[in-house]
């Protein structure tokens, strides 16, 4: 930690930090009094039921959208790279893998092509070579047992494969009886969300923790209660931090009942239920460090929230891309 830092914003990226004694000259000056840090970084969202300004203004200055049909997501993600888009960084995964029939072809939030049915192997590898194509930053698959059929373990490999062959990462949804062990033995590196329909056993946790990691989204089984569902995922997820296992910040935010911007319940849920430090809870919230080329995406805090990490709800200053959105 440093006090009295100045960034210096160039093109966009940080083109000099350091002590404020040391700064070089700047066209314009902001001075903030507070805590400053890396901007937030949401690893699951649906941004396409959300406002993409308000995600802004709450200090989420990148997004990764997990599952929205291809002709609308794409076109946004490139669009976020403008300076005139009022919004986070979006990266899209496109629409979800699935089985015919299966989740989320069939539910209420998704609208049609936000599940893309895969049928056999050969046309799951063409699916996940066609979202590359399109610039996919990850493959989704959807492992839902509850909510229908499944890519079948050799459709499921094809898609990791060609993932693989694409140099893109693959994200599971996986929820029921046995799907994060299928995950696991294909070869999946990430679930979407932290498991919650069953305690999953030593075996398996070691073994994820070595290849896997877990995208939070803790709140979405709780909504600030406390609830079966938290209470088992908290378990999985203590226990596979425990192995070595690695945890990133997603929130899930959609149109339900998570507000846009950083979800200061679910950075407690990780440090209260999960028992992260603080410093382990914002380091799973940022995409990287306040460096020198790094995207100058910032933001400044009323307190210390490695003191307190409820400090996160008190923004003081948003920046993305050198761009000052709160606090100007
Ligand atoms: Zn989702």
């Amino acid at each position: 930690m440093l006090d009295r830092v100045t960034v210096v914003f160039d093109g966009g990226k940080i083109g000099w930090i350091g002590s404020t004694r040391l700064a070089p000259p700047a066209d314009e000056v902001i001075q903030v009094d507070g805590f400053l840090m890396p901007a937030v970084a949401d690893r699951h969202v649906h941004i396409g039921l959300a406002d993409p300004a308000a995600v802004l203004l709450g200090g989420v200055t990148a997004v990764r959208d997990l599952a929205w049909p291809a002709d609308v997501i794409f076109g946004m993600a490139d669009a976020s790279e403008l300076p005139t888009f009022n919004g986070p960084l979006i990266r899209a995964a496109g629409p979800m893998l699935t089985a015919p029939g299966g989740y989320p072809t069939a539910d209420g939030w998704a609208p049609a092509g936000t599940g893309l049915e895969v049928h056999g192997a050969e046309s799951a590898a063409e699916a996940v070579r066609t979202l590359a194509r399109r610039g996919s930053a990850a493959i989704k698959v959807s492992l839902n047992a509850d909510a229908g059929p499944t890519p079948s373990d050799a459709e499921l490999a094809s898609v990791v494969q060609a993932a693989q062959d694409a140099h893109l990462p693959v994200t599971a949804h996986a929820q029921g009886s046995g799907q994060v062990e299928r995950a696991l033995g294909a070869g999946v590196g990430e679930l979407a969300h932290t498991p919650w329909t069953e305690r999953l056993s030593e075996s398996v946790v070691e073994a994820m923790a070595k290849t896997m990691r877990i995208v939070s989204t803790l709140d979405i089984l709780s909504y600030g209660r406390v609830t079966g569902e938290l209470r088992v995922a908290a378990d999985n997820l203590t226990r596979f931090r425990a192995a070595g296992g690695s945890v990133v910040y997603g929130t899930e935010l959609s149109n339900g009942e998570i507000p846009p911007g950083i979800h200061v319940r679910e950075a407690l849920l990780l440090q209260e239920v999960v028992g992260m430090t603080q410093e382990e809870v914002l380091g799973a919230m940022v995409a990287g460090g306040l460096e020198l080329g790094a995207p100058a995406d910032l933001i400044a805090l009323g307190r210390n929230p490695l003191e307190e990490l409820d400090a996160l709800g008190d923004l003081r200053l948003v920046v993305r891309a050198g761009r000052v959105v709160v606090g100007a």
